[in-house]
Order: C-alpha cells, then sequence, then structure tokens
C-alpha cells in the first residue's frame, strides 16, 4: 500500500489503512552509514531507506546488503575454498 506518512506515495508492506504498522508508527531516519548511497531519499527535510524502515538495523551485524555506497571489500575473505581443494591446488603449485 502507498505511504501516506513519511515516505508519501511509495509502496510500502507496513502501510495498512489503519496507518503505518511499523515499530513506532514511522520509517526511521538514515544512519552515518548509509551516507551516499543511492537508496536514500529525502521526504519533509530528512532522509530516509528507500528499501528498508530502520537503516541502523540493516548495519548491526556487518556492511548492509543493499548498500550502493560501499564496495565489497569482504567478499574474499567469505570466499574461502575448501581445505581439501586448497590443500590439492598447492601441491599442484597454482
Ligand atoms: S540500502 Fe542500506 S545503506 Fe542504503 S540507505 Fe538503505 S539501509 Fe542505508
Amino acid at each position: 500500500m502507498l505511504c501516506t506518512t513519511v515516505k508519501k506515495d511509495i509502496d510500502c508492506n507496513f502501510m495498512t489503512s489503519q496507518g503505518c504498522t511499523f515499530n513506532g508508527g514511522s520509517c526511521h531516519t538514515i544512519v552515518e552509514k548509509c551516507n551516499g548511497c543511492d537508496h536514500v531519499v529525502s521526504f519533509q527535510g530528512n532522509q530516509y531507506c528507500r528499501a528498508y524502515a530502520d537503516p541502523s538495523s540493516k548495519w548491526v551485524l556487518g556492511r548492509c546488503n543493499f548498500a550502493t555506497n560501499v564496495i565489497k571489500d569482504g567478499l574474499k575473505e567469505s570466499k574461502r575454498l575448501n581445505p581439501l581443494k586448497e590443500s590439492k591446488r598447492k601441491s599442484r603449485g597454482k
């Protein structure tokens, strides 16, 4: 349903005919780490995330998975090889 409170005319799952059902009754503003992200939108002088109602929660466990302002620097660390395959590659000299 289209938002009628903070992010007017943006489709939102939290909006019902009774109003906004998100925790606190409205979206939360962005956090500092969101600056520069393409999902940031301005309404009534405040900045909000187009994708999430509570941007701070997206950064609690690390990088927001939809952030467009941060390069995926942790990709190499998370793409660890299976130790057995790594051992075979080393023995083959690759
Ligand atoms: S997508 Fe993530 S980084 Fe971008 S504004 Fe929303 S919460 Fe912030």
